[in-house]
């Protein structure tokens, strides 16, 4: 399945003049899967953070530990992250 994201930097109103980056991920994403989909309206399997999916395993006092996955953890098919703004095959060799 085909993940696409909009990578937007915004200023981090914890620390000024810094800035953090956003992933967005596209809605029209094509689940590989129905159980993969069902678990993302269930939980927010997209990280914000680092425009991956992640598996929230456990959750602790510190924080919740989420491993960023590029496979599908229901049927194994790989997932490909693609920045809308990058596309990895747009620049064709002319002959
Ligand atoms: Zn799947």
């Amino acid at each position: 399945m085909k993940a696409t994201y909009k990578k937007e930097t915004l200023p981090d109103p914890a620390y000024e003049g810094e800035t953090y980056d956003n992933y967005t991920l596209k809605r029209n994403v094509e689940f590989c899967c129905d159980a993969f989909k069902n678990y993302c309206k269930k939980f927010t399997g997209w990280s914000y953070d680092y425009g991956k999916f992640g598996i929230v395993d456990q959750i602790t006092y510190e924080g919740h530990s989420v491993p960023l996955i590029d496979f599908c953890p229901f049927c194994g098919e790989n997932i490909e992250y693609e920045d809308i703004d990058k596309p990895k095959k747009t620049r064709k060799k002319k002959k």
